[in-house]
Order: structure tokens, then sequence, then C-alpha cells
């Protein structure tokens, strides 16, 4: 398989090959076809396989930047997690005009209202700060139809899960989860049967 296979935008093809990528990885090879036509995904898929870029090429694909909405979502379970994958996310989409903003805790919030008054079409976030924004209004994700969860089983600890079901309810109803974990403890399961309809199982 090649990218060129997914028929993806040149733009976003640019940024692919910029980035050094020549053949697509088998977590990417089974992601990004599926995850394109907007069906639920739930991969079960270390750290290290390419992963980052295996759900957020589909996400920057189905982007339309004619529109200043927030469209897809990446939650992440850490800060520097969330820094890294946004920074993958700025790289891939660097000639489509993708703009993506990150929003973890320990930083200003005044900061991020800032960003907000600024086009925002993907959001990179760990759950609490961007629950606290959704809930004040700030962050508006009623058009956000792809939701991404890497990490899911760390972001579905007793911490924070409560926090993820309420996100989810910010999101469009047609939204797209795809669902990223190493291991799959009952939460995750749980999290499955509650929110994603008949996913396509990653298993690698
Ligand atoms: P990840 O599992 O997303 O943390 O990615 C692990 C490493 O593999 C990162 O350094 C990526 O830049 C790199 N990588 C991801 N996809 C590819 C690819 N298709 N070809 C070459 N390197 C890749």
């Amino acid at each position: 398989n090649d990218f060129e296979d997914y028929l993806l935008k040149r733009e976003l093809l640019m940024g692919i090959y910029e980035k050094g990528f020549e053949k697509p990885s088998p977590i990417q090879e089974e992601s990004i076809p599926i995850a394109l036509t907007g069906r639920d995904i739930l991969a079960r898929a270390k750290n290290g396989t390419g992963k980052t870029a295996a759900f957020t090429i589909p996400l920057l694909e189905r982007i339309d930047t004619s529109k200043n909405e927030i469209q897809g979502m990446i939650l992440v379970p850490t800060r520097e997690l969330a820094l890294q994958t946004s920074q993958v996310c700025k790289e891939l989409g660097k000639h489509l005009g993708v703009e993506v903003m990150v929003t973890t805790g320990g930083t200003s919030l005044r900061d991020d209202i800032m960003r907000l008054h600024a086009v925002v079409h993907v959001m990179v976030a760990t759950p609490g700060r961007i629950l606290d924004l959704a809930m004040k209004d700030l962050a508006k994700l009623k058009n956000c139809t792809m939701l991404v969860m890497d990490e899911a089983d760390k972001l579905l600890s007793p911490e924070f899960q409560p926090i993820i079901e309420q996100l989810i309810n910010f999101c469009n109803p047609q939204r797209q989860i795809c669902l990223y974990s190493a291991t799959f403890p009952v939460t995750v399961k749980q999290f499955k049967e509650k929110f994603l309809k008949k996913p396509y199982i990653i298993n690698l």
C-alpha cells in the first residue's frame, strides 16, 4: 500500500512526505481507509507503531477549512502527549490550512480564550480544560463530528471517565469516535458498549 491509494488531498500528501513517511505502517493501513468513511474504530495499538498519524491523517483530510468550526477533537491523558500530538497535526496539516489548537490544564485560561477568538478546526486536549471551556461555551463543540481518544485506557480512568462522557455530549450527535488503547480494561469495554456504533476492530 501507498499513501496515494487513499486519494488524500495533495496538500496532505505533501505534509506526509515532508515528514519522511514513505509507506503507511500496519496500523495506518488498517485505520486510514476505515476512518475516512466515518466509521467508529476500536484499536488495540502500542506506542511507536505510528498510531498518531493513523488517526491524524483521516481527521485532517476531512476538515473543511472554509468553515470556522471545531470539527475534530483529539483527547489525550497528559499535557506532554497533547503537545506532541498537536505538533504532529500541525506538521502533517501544514499545507492544508487546518488550524490546530492545543489546550491542557496548568496553563493560562485567558490565553486559551484569546486563542479561541481565532480560527480553530482541530482541538487537541486533555479532558479537564476542554470540558471547562465547553461548559463556559467558549469552545463550541456542537460541530465536532470526529473524536479521537488516544491512550483510552488512561482516558477512561475513574478520574477522567465522567469528564469524557460529558464532553461527548457536547459534540455532534453524529460524531465518529476512534479509540486507541494499549490495553482493554473493563472501563474501555463498557465505553465501547455505551458509545461506539458497530466499531471496526483493529487488533495488531
Ligand atoms: P507513534 O506511534 O505515533 O508515536 O509514531 C512513532 C514514530 O514513527 C514517530 O517518530 C513517527 O514520526 C514515525 N512514523 C509514523 N508513521 C510512519 C510512517 N508511515 N513511516 C515512517 N515513520 C513513521
